[in-house]
């Protein structure tokens, strides 16, 4: 550059990129898969880019560790990684063209109800809910045009089930119909849909699947050819897979996904149960407790129950949940499920918040329902705070106002 200087280290900048950097030698027996951050792999001399990897969007060896990981713990063909959950709820929205029907379960996560209400409508296909505590709620939504019907069960945050095996019977008898499902609460650990007769899994892996309030990635699992190809198709040309690191995060989660399950479901049933007698507590909606009335259609249709749950807080209105949920001491006052860390939220102030309050109430989300996730801390100690946390808020509002019972 300028005269004067030493002359420069000629080939320090291809050292730089290159030292050691032969594609050739990852091979090092490493027992925890290597992170590949790559975005190119180097061809063979052949020069096809149909043998071995090409470029990460169309296929990442960190990502295929995970989407194959995730296909066998459902016993299906394939799996496929999106940048969050919604993004796979939307992939699969996303296989209907103009004209064509989707049908969705009520009470459905509030950003799927978006995509189909808002965007999906946008766009010309037609969208219908039905009411999942109607008999023949599904059967009279089906229309000749139906091309997917979207279920969730338990939903959210009312804990009200679907029946899993009679959703996909009804399906049956149209064919042409797919039947998919958001199992992001139970995960397959809890829940194995596809052998239910389900078609296509969604999953937000940002809940329990990772587990660690980390990660926000998604994924769809089918054994369904058809729909795999297409599915394989859109994240390739749409480009909406996670990076490899997070891939990563969500393949080290996934290892102890069956003992925090299990201590997830040990801890709800356990405050469930607590809260179930205490004074403060009105209106069971906890499905892990026998008294919820679809508590023997879990059985059958699941494994065990994870750890989220809502109920009402007697003669409370929305200064007293405000002072409740402040009050807590290991809960976390935060809008997510699914995290060890146990986690405590409004659901008529947070997550139902956009909905009219005619409609809200009408549905059961009353201004004195709150919603749990409850963690895989002390049992006990869960209890107190809760306990600690009621008497906290409730015993200075004994002459005040309240708006619902
Ligand atoms: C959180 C959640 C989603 C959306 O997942 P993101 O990873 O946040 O995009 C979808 N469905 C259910 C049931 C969820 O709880």
């Amino acid at each position: 550059m300028d005269e004067g200087y030493l002359p420069l280290d000629a080939s320090y900048a291809t050292r730089a990129i290159h030292e050691c950097q032969d594609p050739e030698k990852w091979s090092s027996r490493a027992v925890v898969p290597p992170i590949t951050m790559s975005a190119n792999f180097q061809l063979d001399t052949s020069g096809d880019i149909e043998k071995g990897y090409f470029y990460s969007r169309f296929g990442n060896p960190t990502r295929d560790v995970l989407e194959k990981c995730l296909a066998s713990l459902d016993d299906a063909k394939y799996g496929l990684c999106y940048s969050s959950g919604l993004c796979a709820v939307a992939a699969v929205v996303n296989l209907l063209r103009a004209g064509e029907h989707v049908v969705c379960a009520s009470d459905v996560y509030g950003g799927t109800y978006y995509n189909l209400a808002e965007l999906a409508t946008e766009r010309g296909v037609e969208v219908s809910f039905y009411d999942i505590s109607k008999e023949k709620g599904l059967a009279d939504s089906i229309r000749p045009n139906t091309k997917l019907v979207l279920i969730e069960s338990p939903s959210n945050p009312l804990g009200r089930l679907v029946d899993i095996r009679a959703a996909s019977a009804e399906c049956k008898k149209h064919p042409g119909v797919i039947l998919a499902i958001d199992n992001t609460f139970q995960t397959s650990y809890f829940q194995k849909t596809l052998a239910m007769g389900v078609d296509v899994v969604m999953y937000s892996l940002t809940k329990y699947m990772n587990g660690h309030s980390d990660v926000i990635m998604g994924a769809v699992v089918t054994s369904n050819d058809e729909i795999y190809k297409r599915l394989h198709k859109q994240q390739i040309y749409l480009g909406i897979m996670p990076s490899p690191f997070d891939c990563f995060l969500v393949s080290r989660g996934i290892k102890t996904l069956a003992v925090r399950l299990k201590q997830h479901m040990r801890n709800g049933i356990h405050v469930a149960k607590y809260l179930q007698k205490h004074p403060k507590r009105n209106k069971p909606v906890e499905p892990c407790l026998s008294d919820h009335p679809q508590h023997e259609l879990l059985k059958t249709q699941s494994s065990g129950i994870c750890g989220i749950f809502a109920f009402y807080i007697k003669n409370a209105g929305l200064e007293e949940v405000k002072k409740f949920i402040a009050s807590t001491k290991v809960f976390v006052n935060a809008g997510s499920v699914g995290a060890v860390e146990s986690l405590i939220t409004s659901p008529a102030i947070v997550s139902h918040f956009a909905v009219p309050r005619e409609e809200r109430l009408a549905i059961g989300i009353t201004d004195n329902l709150i919603r749990l996730s409850v963690g895989i801390e002390d049992a006990e100690e869960l209890c107190k705070d809760l306990d600690q946390a009621l008497w906290a808020a409730l015993n200075e509002s004994v002459n005040t106002k309240v708006t619902t019972d």
